[in-house]
């Protein structure tokens, strides 16, 4: 079965599908972590983030892999850390945005989901990525409520330059953000993550065979 999580930065997404994942023993794909490690690879190897093509090839010589501990490798080296940088938050949308590197992290992410159970979450899952998906959920929250959030994880820059950060990155993504019109749409901005898992949990366990 598949899970599909979709939203925007700070919705919490990555929380509630981390926990669902563990709780229903399903895998956890963090498709949001491959467009940062291709980030990272980018700007480490010089590459121009506007110019698609070379992206896109640089996306295909170096799929991005999870170890068993949820660690995120590409080119052999082991991105975890540094693919949550301010740095790779401003430019991941600019790399997500080529056709040809989506291609390339569809497909790959399509062969990552195919084996068994799984929760992913994203931006395009529900919608493109697995449209087959049995279970669709949108996670959203108010734009305050995500920049303190993000905030919490960011702790070393300033509110502003976090909540401008984020409309940016709505704003670039907001193409790839919709909900598919079969997803359950889930406003986290007062609920407690527990609450939130335990919804979707009762959706998975509704949709599971007997
Ligand atoms: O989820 P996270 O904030 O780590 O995603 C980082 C960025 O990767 C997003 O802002 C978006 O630009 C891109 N992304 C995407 N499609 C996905 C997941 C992430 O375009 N399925």
């Amino acid at each position: 079965m598949i899970v599909a999580i979709d939203g925007p930065a700070g919705a919490g997404k990555s929380t509630v599908a981390r926990r669902l994942a563990e709780r229903l023993g399903f895998r956890y794909l963090d498709t949001g972590a491959m467009y940062r490690a291709l980030t990272w690879l980018a700007l480490q190897r010089g590459l121009p983030t506007g110019d698609g093509p070379p992206l896109g090839e640089l996306a295909l010589a170096n799929p991005v892999t999870f170890d068993r501990e949820g660690r995120v490798w590409i080119a052999g080296v082991d991105v975890t850390a540094s693919i949550r940088q301010t740095r790779i938050d401003q430019q991941v949308p600019v790399v997500a945005r080529h056709p040809a590197v989506r291609e390339v992290m569809r497909d790959r992410q399509r062969q990552l989901g195919a084996e068994g159970d799984v929760v992913i979450e994203g931006r395009d899952i529900g919608t493109v990525v697995a449209p087959d998906a049995e279970v669709k959920v949108y996670l959203n929250a108010d734009s305050s409520i995500r920049a303190r959030r993000r905030q919490a994880e960011r702790p070393g820059i300033g509110g502003d330059a976090l909540a401008t950060d984020l409309r940016l990155r709505d704003q670039s993504d907001a193409a790839r953000m919709r909900p598919a019109a079969d997803a359950e749409q889930i406003d986290t901005t007062t609920l407690e993550v527990d609450d939130v898992v335990a919804r979707i949990e009762r959706l998975v366990r509704e949709r599971q065979p007997a």
